[in-house]
């Protein structure tokens, strides 16, 4: 367990200073770009180093000092019933001749300090392999002080690449895949319209093994709702056993106005679990998900306790943490309401 040692007082002062995790953060405030318009490029980034588009762009808490590149707009699938991140942005992808003049332009500037690459935006995985493969070796080129490569990636982009084609991208230094599985449970993937099931993430999670590519997963506590909340829990940490990733991310889904999910709760067609249900969830997780070595975080803004641990050395530690929350119940021992965010 890495510096909080369990007290969740400490811990959270812990999460809010290092905020890393699995989760996806905003990075840049909107721009004002109209709906189902492709957002107009700009050179300059907030911080006046990365290289990106008008409009929000996310990047998982641990990708904050990689270079961000932008080789696609939005997300391709951008249909998940709890997701409002792409919504106003229309999939397209990049045309090759910007990334690559990115690619020179950040090569004349300083190495970020992390030395790695982001590839942006929701799902970059899903370039095609020729196109993809070129934007790996001008990196190569240009940026010979890279030393990895990651972007998001989904159940659809990871098994559109055969293992060949997987390997070929980890030959050129692409090493991980942030991935949101959100539940092991089909009934629960189902009904966020996820777009993938729970064979779909065991195949995709073998594949990524067989090429040498790092799996970072997210997942959703309480998006199985109230009834479905047991059930997500232990289909969840099946799951994470089967896969077995190294990085596993547990967010708390929390309704963004406008969604689908939102919707649902509105019409009283889902509960959203209260902050001791969600902990019992997580619970769940790390009482049963076998890993054989996992950094485990629930430190991202959402969670009610936020915890950071290697599993399964922490395991006892993290559930007499989470085991002491329950039993005493008491809201102070939580992330307050007000420092909970997306
Ligand atoms: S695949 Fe990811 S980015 Fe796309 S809609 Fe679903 S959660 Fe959002």
């Amino acid at each position: 367990m890495a510096g909080c040692a369990f007290d969740p007082k400490r811990a959270i002062v812990y999460a809010r200073r290092c905020r890393r995790s699995c989760g996806r953060m905003p990075i840049a405030p909107t721009a004002g770009q109209e709906s189902s318009v492709p957002a107009p490029f700009v050179t300059t980034g907030p911080d006046g180093r990365t290289l990106q588009p008008g409009g929000q762009v996310y990047r998982p808490p641990s990708e904050a000092e990689s270079l961000l590149l932008q080789v696609s707009v939005g997300c391709s699938h951008n249909r998940c019933s709890y997701c409002a991140m792409y919504s106003e942005k229309r999939f397209a992808l990049r045309p090759e001749a910007e990334v690559m003049a990115l690619i020179d332009a950040y090569a004349e500037g300083p190495p970020p300090p992390s030395r790695r690459v982001f590839l942006c935006d929701g799902d970059a995985l899903i370039l095609p392999q020729p196109k993809l493969l070129a934007i790996l070796q001008r990196i190569r080129q240009r940026l010979p002080w890279v030393q990895r490569v990651s972007s998001y990636g989904d159940c659809r982009s990871i098994l559109r690449k055969t293992a060949t084609e997987l390997k070929e991208l980890a030959a050129l230094g692409y090493g991980l895949v942030y991935h949101g599985v959100e539940t092991g449970d089909d009934l629960a993937m189902a009904a966020i319209v996820k777009g993938a099931n729970r064979a779909q993430v065991i195949e995709a999670a073998d594949r990524l093994r067989d090429a040498g590519i790092g799996h970072s997963v997210i997942v959703l506590l309480g998006i199985g709702g109230v009834e479905g909340s047991e059930r997500h829990a232990r289909e969840t940490a099946s799951l994470l056993t089967r896969i077995d990733p190294q990085w596993v991310g547990a967010l708390t889904v929390t309704p963004v106005p406008g969604t689908p999910l939102w919707q649902a709760q509105q019409n009283g067609e889902f509960a959203l679990p209260d902050a001791w249900q969600t902990l019992e969830e997580l619970r769940t997780l790390v009482a049963e998900a076998q890993f054989s070595a996992c950094r485990f975080s629930s430190n991202h803004a959402s969670n009610y306790l936020p915890l950071r641990a290697d599993l399964p050395r922490d395991r006892e530690l993290m559930l007499r943490v989470i085991d002491r929350a329950l039993a005493e119940r008491n809201p102070a021992s939580l992330r307050p309401s007000w420092a909970r965010g997306l």
